[in-house]
């Protein structure tokens, strides 16, 4: 999943506005970044995701954003509504791609990175969903204003590059 992590980031910012987004965006992309860092890094598991999208690695990120939001903010709910939106990354990965699961275990998905119609249908329809909460969420003069409501277009646009991208060159991947 791409651009529908930001929708969920978005999303949960409707839900809970005290959370600054810049933390849900992170949190939303923290696997991915600390994918690419250990690949950057040299360090490629012999199942790709193993450290960074498997249920026990997902577990130690979770507790490390909770912990540091607490840390930083003091607010129990929120810092554990961040810590679910580190989870939403890996379902929403399952659902897109193939990820592990634990160390041995199976590694499962639907895989629909496999139908670029398809996943493009489901991240847009992620990014509508989360973007109507956020705007819910706001006053109504920003709610007119031009960067948000420009917001869904950029973020469907981004995806649909990335749709482009991969029925070209179907091997593409990050690292
Ligand atoms: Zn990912």
């Amino acid at each position: 999943m791409y651009a529908g992590h930001i929708g969920i980031a978005l999303g949960a910012k409707g839900l809970r506005s005290s959370i600054p987004l810049w933390v849900l965006v992170v949190a939303t992309q923290l696997p991915d970044w600390t994918d690419a860092s250990l690949c950057l890094a040299g360090v490629r598991p012999s199942v790709p995701g193993m450290f960074s999208h498997s249920l026990p690695a997902v577990a130690g990120l979770m507790a490390l954003t909770s912990l540091l939001y607490f840390a930083a903010y003091r607010d129990r709910a929120s810092a554990a509504l961040v810590s679910i939106i580190v989870l939403t990354h890996v379902f929403g990965d399952y659902v897109t791609g193939y990820k592990p699961t634990w160390p041995g275990g199976p590694v499962i998905g639907l895989g629909i990175y496999d139908y670029p119609a398809i996943d493009f249908a489901v991240e847009a329809l992620v990014i509508a969903t989360g973007w109507m909460l956020y705007r819910s969420s706001i006053a109504d003069s920003r709610r007119l204003s031009l960067p948000v409501n420009l917001l869904p277009a950029a973020l469907v646009g981004f995806q649909l590059a990335a749709a482009i991208a991969f029925t070209i060159s179907p091997g593409l991947r990050k690292c």
